[in-house]
């Protein structure tokens, strides 16, 4: 364990972890399954590229959870439609 000084006591305090432990009830079957499909919406997944381009000159995505169409505009982070999360970074670093 790590100790750093408190300047305001001067004593030395453990050093606190940066993060909060989140308690999460799930009572019923239902309510973890829904957390779970929350859990799985908030993991970034690729946009899958389209097969057939409906829009010209602007590439069509389709989303990795739903399958809607998506059209990169770069602002788009979640799918409208079910709310995946997007993870674009192969194509930001293609623009570098
Ligand atoms: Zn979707």
């Amino acid at each position: 364990m790590d100790f750093v000084l408190n300047k305001e006591t001067m004593e030395f305090e453990p050093v606190k972890p940066p993060y909060k432990t989140v308690e999460i009830r799930c009572e019923t079957k239902e309510d973890y399954n829904d957390f779970e499909k929350i859990v799985a919406l908030s993991q970034p997944k690729k946009p899958i590229p389209a097969d057939e381009q409906v829009i010209r000159y602007v590439t069509t995505y389709e989303c990795p959870n739903c399958g809607k169409h998506l059209v990169d505009n770069g602002l788009l982070n979640y799918c409208y439609n079910c709310g995946q999360k997007l993870d674009w970074s192969d194509e930001m670093d293609g623009e570098k």
